[in-house]
């Protein structure tokens, strides 16, 4: 069983200290604050590395992957809910599943996915912990999005491409938005495109590091 409060009574205050980073950093939306507030970030971390878990950065969690800055999941989450309540949103680079803790607080249901199966798994048994039920997951490789799933009204990508996939662009629903880290190894830019029926329109948020998007699925 594992423990939910343990580190996050003790640290109520780093907890806090967070919280205040967030909103210094432009995190406006009360409802997204709330939700990080009590988003325990500890339970996706290994125990050695539980204790930095309140800290703004991005940590390792094995296979050469990252748990998402929390500044960086606030922000991706504020973007989803700016025009209001959101139906469907699919994700794409599950993790352990912290961003997917959050925005399945703000959506009626979430689709994940994520291609290596052991971060997949892991995911699932967080998620389950939180009591978090509106979420199907999938391990495959999520370049080609969910067509049979979609439209959605919110597409979040964690891991970040070259360019944006086409795919991706057609599963959008009219007035849907697509959240998207483009670009090279050291650098990518916080796309935010908007689909009105055809039209498709960009605007960059932010200056972010992701782990790259990369082709097909690992078994392990
Ligand atoms: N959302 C996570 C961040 C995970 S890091 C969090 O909140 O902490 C990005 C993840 O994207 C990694 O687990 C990586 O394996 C995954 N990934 C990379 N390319 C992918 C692809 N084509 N399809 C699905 N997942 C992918």
């Amino acid at each position: 069983m594992q423990n939910l409060s343990g580190i996050g009574m003790t640290s109520q205050r780093t907890r806090e200290r967070l919280l205040g980073r967030l909103m210094d950093q432009g995190i406006q939306s009360m409802e997204v604050l709330d939700i990080m507030r009590s988003t325990p970030r500890h339970i996706f971390l290994d125990e050695a590395l539980a204790h930095r878990a309140y800290e703004d950065v991005a940590l390792p969690i094995g296979h050469n992957q990252t748990i998402s800055q929390p500044y960086v999941v606030a922000r991706m989450s504020e973007a989803v809910v700016k025009t209001g309540a959101i139906d469907k949103v699919l994700e794409i680079g599950t993790g352990c599943g912290y961003q997917t803790a959050v925005i399945a607080r703000l959506a009626r249901r979430v689709f994940t996915i994520e291609r290596i199966k052991d971060l997949s798994e892991r995911a699932k048994t967080n998620l389950r912990v939180l009591g978090l039920r509106n979420i199907e997951f999938k391990h495959d490789d999520g370049s080609l999005g969910w067509a049979d799933r979609g439209p959605f009204d919110a597409i979040i990508t964690t891991a970040a491409p070259r360019q944006v996939p086409i795919e991706l662009l057609s599963q959008l629903a009219d007035g849907g938005r697509l959240i998207i880290p483009v670009g090279g190894k050291d650098y990518q830019e916080l796309k935010l495109i908007c689909r009105e029926g055809s039209q498709y329109t960009e605007q960059v948020l932010d200056e972010v590091r992701f782990v790259p998007l990369l082709m097909g699925q690992v078994q392990s």
